[in-house]
């Protein structure tokens, strides 16, 4: 995807939050912006900076990442996720947004095409969802089989 193309929905809702907190629309605060929506899936700070060295041949400050995605949490337009001995981040317009989290071992996995916003929105009358994030905790496949070997040899 273009830098370019980026939902014009994000961009007026990020230019909003911006006049109405009397803060300044800078080239750099839209790049950080442009690179978050062009990225697939979520991704920690070391991998926005390289995105926007690599890919867009734009140099910011680690402050300014920072401060920036500090203000896209605030606009609604990203979302941080605090997994299990780090932090990461992702887009989250619109967006409906799955983690599965093994309390064994702490993998996290995506939950792909998660679909639930008509069920939470037949739930909760008079709210207007725009976007949501699901955590869903429990062991993963590998912690499944281990568990149940050491059960067996213990029956043994
Ligand atoms: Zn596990």
């Amino acid at each position: 995807m273009e830098s370019s193309k980026i939902d014009d929905a994000v961009k007026q809702q990020f230019g909003d939050y911006l006049r109405s907190n009397k803060l300044r629309s800078t080239p750099e605060r839209h790049a950080i912006l442009n690179a978050i929506y062009t990225m697939e899936g979520s991704f920690d700070i070391e991998t926005l900076l390289s995105h926007l060295e690599k890919n867009d041949k734009f140099h910011v400050s680690r402050a300014t990442v920072y401060n920036t995605i500090a203000l896209l949490i605030n606009a609604n337009l990203v979302i941080h996720h605090q997994f299990p001995g780090e932090s990461r981040y992702e887009k989250c317009f619109g967006r409906e947004l799955g983690y599965t989290i093994c309390t064994n071992c702490n993998k996290v996995t995506e939950i792909k095409n998660i679909r639930i916003k008509e069920d939470i929105s037949n739930n909760i009358k008079k709210f207007n969802l725009t976007h949501y994030s699901l955590y869903v905790y429990g062991l993963c496949s590998k912690c499944t089989r281990t568990a149940k070997r050491r059960k067996q040899k213990s029956r043994q």
